[in-house]
């Protein structure tokens, strides 16, 4: 189960409850409500949790049009992970400019995710989402042809990830697109 907020955890009869509904455990593991830093609170920028309210699609500060937002920093139902810093990147470098020339702002980003996840023995997943889609089967970055699977375990998906070390390295941290990467989710060659 996920996207659900316990309210009540009986320890001794091993069962936890959420909204009326009770559900037994053997091992309870929880994760804490994830939270910004103080100093957004401090500030007024920030909501109940301390993420910047932020328009989803434009990156724009929902109570200050000179702010735009990315990264953990926002309040978008989007992952918090590196992938999602660097796709907003694209857009909210072209939102900023478009702002300052007056121009129309793109309602583009779409939540696009993109991580490995280690699975051990020398192999890892690969996965692929964004706001309306759940992460999907199929290949990446080329339609049909791969080389990488996604939300399938193999090892061409764990040399990839050895691969994305010195892309970050040599390509991201220097600014450069990778290419055949969008930052939006494409697609071609998933199942959806
Ligand atoms: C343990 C761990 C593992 C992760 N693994 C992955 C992964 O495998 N894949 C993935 O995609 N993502 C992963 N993430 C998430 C990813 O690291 C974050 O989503 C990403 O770094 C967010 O980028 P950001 O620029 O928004 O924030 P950050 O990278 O946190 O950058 C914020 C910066 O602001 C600075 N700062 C803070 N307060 C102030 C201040 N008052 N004044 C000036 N500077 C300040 C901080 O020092 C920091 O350098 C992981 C995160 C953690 C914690």
């Amino acid at each position: 189960m996920s996207d659900f907020a316990i309210e009540k955890v009986d320890n001794e009869n091993k069962k936890l409850d959420y909204g009326g509904k009770e559900v037994a455990f053997d091992l309870l593991v929880t994760v804490p409500t994830n939270k910004g830093d103080e100093l957004m609170e401090r500030s007024g920028l920030g909501d109940d949790l301390n993420y910047v309210p932020t328009n989803k699609s434009t990156l724009q500060s929902i109570a200050h049009s000179n702010i735009f937002v990315l990264g953990d920093a926002t309040n978008i139902p989007a992952s918090k992970a590196g992938s999602v810093a660097h796709f907003e990147a694209e857009i909210l470098t072209e939102n900023i400019l478009r702002f300052i020339n007056n121009q129309p702002l793109k309602e583009e980003f779409d939540g696009h995710a993109n991580c490995f996840v280690e699975t051990g023995n020398g192999k890892a997943l690969l996965i692929d989402f964004n706001y309306t889609h759940e992460p999907v089967e199929g290949t990446f970055p080329f339609p049909g042809i791969g080389p990488l699977r996604l939300l399938k375990e193999s090892r061409i998906n764990h040399m990839g990830k050895l691969a994305f070390r010195w892309i970050y390295w040599n390509m991201l941290l220097k600014g450069n697109h990778i290419p055949f990467v969008s930052s939006t989710m494409q697609e071609a060659g998933k199942n959806f």
